[in-house]
C-alpha cells in the first residue's frame, strides 16, 4: 500500500478531449474562455463543452472570453480516503464557482492562497458561499490548471 505522505504521487491530470481541447489551449495563455454557440440568433454559452448547441442544435462554436471573476457557489471538504497526492494535502477544498460573467456556467475548481500555493493552502473555516474569487492559472506538469483566489483575501 502507497504511503500516503509520499510528495512525488501526481494530482491527477485532467482528461483533455477533441472538445474541451481548446479550453486547455487558451489556458495556457492565460485566458479563461467558455465555450459558445456561434449561430448568430443564438450565442448561448455552454459548459462542458460538445459538439452541438442544447439550444437551437448548431454545430458552430465559438470560444469567448471571460473575465475570470466569479463567487463561490458552493464546496466540500474532501475528508480521507483519498488518493495519496490529496491525502498528503489534506483538509483542502473543492469549490464551484459560479461565473460572473455567466451565472448559468459553474466550474469546479480549488481555492488557494497564492497561483502555486498547495491545495490546503487556504483554511477550510475561511470558505463562504457567496465570495468573490478571481481565476489564476498555475503549471501542473505541464498543463495550465485554473485555480481561484478570493479577491478580498
Ligand atoms: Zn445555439
Amino acid at each position: 500500500m502507497a504511503d500516503a505522505t509520499t510528495p512525488t504521487e501526481p494530482l491527477l491530470p485532467p482528461t483533455i478531449d477533441k472538445d474541451g481541447a481548446p479550453f486547455w489551449e487558451y489556458a495556457a495563455q492565460g485566458e479563461l474562455r467558455i465555450q459558445a454557440c456561434a449561430n448568430p440568433s443564438c450565442g448561448e454559452l455552454r459548459c462542458p463543452p460538445r459538439p452541438c448547441c442544447p439550444h437551437c442544435q448548431s454545430f458552430e462554436a465559438e470560444w469567448q472570453r471571460m473575465s475570470g471573476r466569479g463567487r463561490i457557489w458552493s464546496y466540500v471538504r474532501p475528508h480521507p480516503p483519498l488518493l495519496p497526492a490529496y491525502a498528503a494535502q489534506a483538509p483542502y477544498n473543492a469549490i464551484i464557482v459560479e461565473l460572473a460573467d455567466a451565472p448559468r456556467i459553474r466550474l469546479v475548481g480549488n481555492l488557494v492562497a497564492a497561483p502555486d500555493a498547495p491545495l490546503n493552502s487556504v483554511d477550510p473555516d475561511r470558505l463562504r458561499i457567496g465570495a468573490k474569487v478571481q481565476v489564476a492559472f498555475t503549471d501542473v506538469d505541464g498543463i495550465a490548471m485554473p485555480r481561484w483566489l478570493l479577491e478580498r483575501p
